[in-house]
């Protein structure tokens, strides 16, 4: 015995059993097998399920990918603009930052490093400025 899904000429999909491929076959070619839901007798066999979630798994794999291809794009891109357009202060951010907020040093804009705890300190003054994960220049 073989099950096979068939679907009507509706779109009703339905499980059937038979006694062989060939047994399937010649009955539908006879119009033998009916739509238990409407009794039509157009019937074609439905696609396998599995098939349609292996292919919407791939397609996910590679939507993941891309995206991460995409991000590492835009810090690249963004990294290049700030160190177009700020000066490098380097260990002393925190420090010159600050002077800026307390207009005591040029107005400009500036990029550098700064610890977990100077990052927070500038926070608590309500300094403006953004944390942006790329390797600090001593990593090359
Ligand atoms: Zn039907």
């Amino acid at each position: 015995m073989i099950s096979f899904n068939l679907r009507c000429a509706k779109d009703h999909v339905f499980e059937a059993w038979f006694k062989d491929g060939k047994s399937y076959d010649r009955q539908a070619k006879q119009g033998r097998v009916s739509c238990p839901a409407c009794g039509d007798n157009k019937i074609e066999k439905a696609p396998m399920a599995p098939n349609i979630a292996a292919g919407v798994s791939r397609k996910e794999r590679g939507g993941q990918a891309g995206r991460a291809a995409e991000f590492r794009e835009t810090l690249n891109k963004l990294r290049a603009e700030v160190e177009k357009n700020c000066d490098y202060v380097g260990p002393n951010f925190a420090e010159e930052a600050r002077k800026i907020h307390y207009k005591e040093s040029e107005q400009r804009g500036i990029y550098g490093e700064a610890t977990d705890q100077e990052a927070k300190s500038l926070e608590d003054e309500g300094v403006e400025f953004n944390r942006i994960p790329w390797p600090s220049r001593t990593n090359g």
